[in-house]
């Protein structure tokens, strides 16, 4: 990091949240050098004034910090222990901070493999969705050493309005499987909500509106709640990030022996949604489960 507080990012992992997330580093001044494995991205990126990278060690090159932002366990591993990843290639300042939802498992065996080489790992996911993620408005939950958090923050602070040290290594991905475990919860009740709604002919933006004035009123039925209404089910957390994060949840409470019967059967939920074709819709499409079970259909739907 220079004197005037801006850095050298390395950028692994440009999607629906990480091409924001670069863009908000960039406007509070970091240098931020990008890599996916998909071009269009990348130079898209390049062209708001990134510094295309061939590989995540590409990307890392001269940096005080990699950061990724990656679907799931197996492509963070990749990047890590990859032939072009950042465990034999890690940036100059020796810290690398992963912000996608993983195994918390995965994520201590990454910190203590980094550690022994003397690399700082710090895991840190992210609530607050795609809007969150345009806005800098994240809320960022990091595990890791003190330290390496510090080294981190100003970073974070580029990208989230919320950034909280929540523990040692994993400790961000277990607050950010607690987050997905009510999150799937509530999108399922008001799934449930919308349909008694509806089969009993009350309007339902109108119901809508009613419990955000109310104890029912969540970020799920405020920013969900229309487009479940309206039947658009394009754009948004896709129903198969959601799926994994459900499953990383049943993992991770299997080890610890903590029953979780409704994060159950709300997965099963996702089931038939995936299996109806709707993974890459955003989860609102969970309420198309709901038009299968009843017969019947609001907006577009
Ligand atoms: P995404 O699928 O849109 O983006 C992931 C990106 O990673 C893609 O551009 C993909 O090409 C790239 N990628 C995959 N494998 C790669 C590899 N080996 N090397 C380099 N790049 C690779 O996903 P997203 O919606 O941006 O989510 C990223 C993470 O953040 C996930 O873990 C997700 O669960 C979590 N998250 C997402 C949201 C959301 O609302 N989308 C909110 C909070 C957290």
């Amino acid at each position: 990091m220079e004197r005037d507080g801006k850095g050298n990012v390395g950028f692994i992992g440009l999607g629906t949240m990480g091409r924001e997330m670069v863009l908000n580093l960039m406007k509070a001044g970091h240098r931020v050098r990008v890599f996916d494995i998909v071009r269009g991205v990348v130079d898209e990126l390049a062209a708001a004034g990134a510094i295309t990278a061939t590989s995540p060690a590409d990307a890392a090159r001269n940096c005080d910090i990699a950061i990724s932002m990656l679907p799931d366990t197996p492509q963070v591993e990749d990047v890590i222990y990859g032939a072009d990843g950042l465990f034999k290639a890690p940036p100059a300042g020796k810290l690398i901070v992963d912000m996608s939802t993983i195994s918390p498992v995965a994520v201590r065996r990454v910190y203590a493999d980094l550690k022994a080489v003397g690399t700082a790992f710090i895991d840190a996911p992210v609530s607050g969705g795609p809007a969150g993620a345009k806005n800098a408005a994240l809320s960022i939950m990091a595990g890791g050493d003190a330290d390496a958090f510090a080294r981190a923050r100003p970073f974070f602070e580029a990208m989230g309005t919320t950034v909280t040290h929540v523990g040692a290594a994993g400790a961000g991905q277990t607050v950010k499987l607690c987050n997905q475990l009510i999150c799937g919860i509530n999108i399922q009740a008001i799934c449930e909500a919308l349909a008694l709604g509806r089969a009993s002919g009350v309007d339902l933006e109108q119901l809508r509106r009613v419990l955000l004035g109310g104890s029912a009123a969540s970020w799920m039925l405020d920013k969900l709640g229309s487009a479940m209404i309206a039947g658009d089910t394009a754009a948004g957390f896709r129903i198969d990030l959601m799926f994994k994060d459900l499953r990383l949840v049943q993992e991770h409470a299997q080890t610890l022996s903590v029953p979780l019967p409704a994060t159950a059967l709300v997965t099963s939920q996702y089931v038939d949604a995936r299996a109806h074709g709707e993974g890459t819709n955003g989860n609102q499409a969970l309420f198309r489960v709901y038009d299968r079970m009843t017969g019947q259909t609001t907006g577009q739907g």
